[in-house]
């Protein structure tokens, strides 16, 4: 139960406040018991203050955007959920200046309609724009991180609000140094666009031959729009309501990086399960090599739409590599399909997956 002094003074700072509201309508997962309080904070204003305040008189918080990335325990949360909601954007000569609260994709169709180009690759993608350096969002060979100009944070530990260079950011492959911490939070971000109304040079094949061009080239940034937003569909990447394929978390693991060291016994042992002549695909995984985690799932037996109908949660039909609600589900249903895919692939090709979302009162 809040103090009802900070109830009065989060209500004061502009925050909207409900009680025992269940996060399973706030997450794409649709998992996750009850938040204790929800206060909604409509401006950047009013999210700095509300989370200076909690932060001062020590309530847990969790911060949320658009919960795509986010798998929370059946429990719920016992403490206070911060939404942020301030979609602010704005246009410059070549930037692009969003609020955190911004819908991520509203950012990327402003930027395209207005002949921008940059983030087109970056289409479809769920959830706020806050979020998007917390894992340093990619899709179809473009990382928000390469986007960055700067990062306006708040400072949690001192409550001090500064803008920082995305080189203090730790931004790597679907992490940075604001995953899995709570002593930053993100309040915007400005990137650079092209004001030339050309894509990003595209560097991933399959969005290159859906284009048919060679990679490495440009496109208009509108067309590549259509056309990215056309395979995240037939992959069940977009979110839809009416199709419990995208009732998940995206790519529920990431794409594991393995040392160079340890690359040979992994191609052993795959190519022992899979067969001699098997091509491996691989990727640069600075440093390292990337293996694909959708591959590997595949390869270790669990193929689309694991375990099959009578299951609440399942593989989806359209991508191994989402796990997802089929209406039903609880999150221990989720825990425990996410521990079997993971353990199986393990157990055939010595390679241990490593989930993407972040788990909250909850572990794989
Ligand atoms: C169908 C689908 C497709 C997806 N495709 C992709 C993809 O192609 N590429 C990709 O990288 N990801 C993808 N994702 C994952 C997800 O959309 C991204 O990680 C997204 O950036 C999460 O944003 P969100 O606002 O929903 O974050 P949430 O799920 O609300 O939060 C995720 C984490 O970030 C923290 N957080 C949220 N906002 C802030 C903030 N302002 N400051 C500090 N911390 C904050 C939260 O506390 C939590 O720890 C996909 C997800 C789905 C459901």
């Amino acid at each position: 139960m809040l103090d009802p002094l900070i109830r009065g003074r989060l209500e004061q700072a502009g925050a909207q406040l409900s009680e025992r509201v269940p996060l399973s309508r706030l997450t794409t997962l649709r998992l996750g018991g009850p938040a204790a309080v929800l206060a909604e904070c409509p401006s950047t204003d009013v999210l700095v203050a509300v989370v200076r305040l909690l932060d001062d008189a020590r309530v847990p918080t969790l911060i949320l955007g658009g919960g795509s990335n986010l798998l929370i325990s059946d429990d719920g949360f016992d403490g206070v959920v911060v939404g942020v909601a301030d979609a602010g954007v704005e246009l410059g000569e070549d930037t692009v200046l969003a609020q955190a609260g911004a819908v991520w994709d509203d950012v990327v169709a402003k930027t395209v309609a207005a002949g921008f180009g940059g983030l087109e690759c970056l289409s479809g993608i769920p959830g706020s724009t806050g979020a998007t350096p917390v894992q340093n969002v990619g899709a179809y060979g473009v990382e928000v991180g390469s986007l960055l100009r700067r990062v306006q944070l708040l400072d949690r530990t001192t409550g001090e609000v500064r803008w920082v260079d995305p080189s203090e950011l730790g931004l790597s492959y679907r992490t940075s140094v604001l995953k899995h911490r709570s002593d930053a939070l993100v309040l915007a971000v400005e990137m650079t666009v092209r004001p030339d109304g050309a894509s990003a040079p595209l560097t991933y094949r399959e969005l290159a031959v859906a284009l048919g061009v060679r990679e490495g080239e440009q496109r208009p940034t509108a067309e590549v729009r259509d056309t990215v937003l056309a395979l995240r569909r037939s992959k069940g990447m977009v979110l839809d309501g009416n199709d419990h394929d995208t009732w998940s978390a995206g790519s529920f693991f990431t794409n594991p990086v393995i040392p160079d060291a340890s690359l040979p016994p992994v191609l052993d042992a795959i190519k022992a399960k899979v067969g001699e002549d098997t091509k491996v695909p691989q990727f640069p995984g600075n440093p390292g090599t990337k293996l694909s985690a959708g591959w590997l799932i595949e390869r270790a037996g669990f193929g689309r739409g694991y375990p099959g109908v009578e299951s609440p949660v399942r593989l989806s039909t359209k991508h191994t590599l989402a796990l997802t609600n089929r209406g039903q589900a609880s999150t221990s249903d989720l825990v425990a399909l996410a521990r079997t895919i993971r353990d199986g692939v393990e157990a055939a090709f010595g390679v241990r997956l490593e989930p993407e979302p972040v788990t909250v009162g909850c572990s794989i």
